[in-house]
């Protein structure tokens, strides 16, 4: 019988002695013996989940050395410097070595001194480089952040794709693909590249259960992000996503005058400064960093307490890993996120606007589209957002603001039905301000202007007031009744004529059309 002797297993032995670790967790157990018994694997686990033993430990197991290829070239060192604290022999490949550095790291490649190998991707494809590891004694491949091979997600990385070298040239080495983020599509091109078809895969629950997950309609942004922290977070480590360079600057000074310790990061500080703020994050108990996505990749900080989102990421993929990046401890955290129509508006349009062909626009807009059900949703999120990835999720979690206090949901396809109207009859060009002066029977310069106040739409929304209409039309660009074209002009798109026939109907969260009483709201 084979049944565990734990004491005698090598792999555990090794995560004892290396790391202090007395269990694998999950899945990585499975994964480890399969690597370390030469097969190869494709791993798709949340961020945070334990990646990076799925490799290490094989690679120790395993005569020869383990090559990692990471397009992480920032953090290299760190993990490296890590490993040989440990006293594992690791080094890395890339260009921030000199020519005698590189030369160094490849003696000790051939003689077989080494563990694990970091490389970028560029240089581990250069001709050189793979002639080396021809004559190299290599225990596996492990090719980390796999789905940049993918030019639909969102680090699609050109070098990737010269990865089915891999297979061609060294295909009696084990390969190992892992990644904290694939849809189908990206999973497909991972297997295609890397080839590894009929390998198993090890795919982890993305339920990450401590973390709460909260979003709310955007009224003053700072003002709801500072009442957040105040009353939930005082004194905790957090970081604040935001789009534009200014806004983080603008919201960190903000904090700071306020009293809350914070930080900006962005790219557009010199290297000095975003190192300075990222070590400070790292060292210090309770530091807020504001960023813009340039800032957390990589970044392994346990007991991050907050994500807030001041504006929309991109697509769910996104929000999932920037919001990630909180309770890697395992205890109670909390992702934060408000948003608005601007912000719907804004990114319809810089995806729109971007130069990359049609048929990624198309999938972008989709993934987009994914986050807006999301946000609209009166249903439990993490439902929604678990169904995302092809998880089955048994709500309601009883740990989101939905579960929380259940929202109420109104049938408003007659407002809608108003909303669209006004868009088409002021020929589908205005933007929601102006609509909503329309609907409102607002007589401003710019309605008589252009003879709106003629029109049977002048003024049939006047039952309801300006933040209802402002959630209605936000909800019709989220659920894509509305499209956000040149200068912010909504036009009706062709879904709104069901919902403009009555075929349709539309039920709308009340607590997003009058965000007031959502400020209600205190959950913890
Ligand atoms: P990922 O690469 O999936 O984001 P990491 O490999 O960086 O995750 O692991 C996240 C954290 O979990 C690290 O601090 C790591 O040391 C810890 N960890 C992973 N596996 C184990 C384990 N079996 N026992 C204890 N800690 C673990
Ligand atoms: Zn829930």
């Amino acid at each position: 019988m084979s049944a565990a002797l734990p004491a005698t297993d090598p792999a555990l032995k090794i995560l004892k002695t290396v790391w202090g670790y007395d269990a694998f967790r999950g899945v990585q157990a499975e994964i480890v013996e399969t690597v370390a018994g030469g097969g190869n694997a494709l791993v798709l686990m949340p961020t945070g989940g334990g990646k990076s033993l799925c490799y290490q430990v094989p690679s120790l197991l395993r005569p020869g050395v383990g090559i990692i290829v990471s397009p992480l070239i920032a953090l290299m060192k760190d993990q490296v410097d890590t490993l040989r604290a440990l006293g594992v022999r690791a080094a890395y490949l890339n260009s921030t070595l000199s020519p005698e550095g590189v030369r160094e790291v490849e003696a000790a490649l051939l003689s077989g001194e080494l563990d694990l190998l970091y490389a970028a991707p560029e240089r581990l494809l250069l001709p050189r480089t793979l002639d080396l590891l021809e004559r190299a004694p290599v225990a596996l491949f492990a090719v980390d952040e796999a789905h940049c091979v993918s030019q639909w997600g969102h680090d699609f990385r050109p070098e990737y794709q010269g990865l089915n070298v891999l297979p061609e040239r060294f295909a009696h080495i084990p390969r190992l693909a892992l990644t904290a983020t694939a849809d189908d599509r990206t999973r497909a091109d991972i297997l295609r590249v890397l080839g590894l078809h009929g390998a198993p895969q090890f795919i982890s629950s993305f339920d990450r259960p401590n973390i709460q997950y909260r979003v709310a309609a955007k009224e003053g942004p700072k003002t709801q992000l500072l009442d957040f922290i105040r009353s939930e977070h005082a004194g905790d480590a957090g970081i604040v996503y935001c789009l534009s360079r200014k806004s983080v600057e603008d919201t960190a000074a903000w904090l700071q005058a306020q009293g809350v310790d914070a930080v900006a990061y962005h790219a557009g500080l010199s290297p000095r400064e975003r190192n300075h703020a990222q070590d400070r994050f790292l060292n210090e108990e309770g530091l807020v960093v504001v960023a813009t996505v340039a800032f957390g990749m990589g970044i392994d900080k346990p007991n991050v307490r907050f994500v807030a989102h001041l504006d929309l990421p991109k697509s769910m993929e996104s929000y999932y890993q920037e919001t990630g990046r909180a309770g890697r401890d395992g205890l109670a955290s909390t992702a934060w996120m408000v948003y608005g129509l601007a912000d719907v508006v804004n990114v319809r349009r810089m995806l729109a606007g971007s130069d990359a062909p049609e048929e990624v626009k198309r999938v972008e807009a989709g993934k987009l589209d994914a986050l807006l059900t999301f946000c609209e949703t009166a249903a439990c999120r993490r439902e929604v957002l678990l169904a995302y990835f092809g998880e089955t999720f048994q709500g309601p979690c009883g740990n989101c603001d939905t579960c929380l206090n259940p929202p109420q949901v109104r049938d408003m396809t007659r407002e809608a039905q108003m909303a669209l109207s006004a868009a088409i009859r002021t020929g589908n060009r205005y933007g929601a301000a102006h609509l909503t002066d329309v609907l409102l029977g607002r007589a401003t310069e710019k309605v008589v202007g252009m003879g709106h106040h003629t029109l049977p739409t002048f003024g049939v929304g006047a039952g309801h007031d300006e933040k209802v209409w402002r959630g209605v039309l936000r909800q019709l660009v989220s659920l894509g009744y509305l499209a956000a074209g040149e200068y912010h002009g909504l036009s009706a798109t062709g879904k709104a004529r069901a919902l403009l026939k009555g075929e349709t109907r539309l039920t709308l969260r009340e607590d997003t059309l009058q965000p007031k009483a959502a400020k209600r709201e205190r959950t913890r």
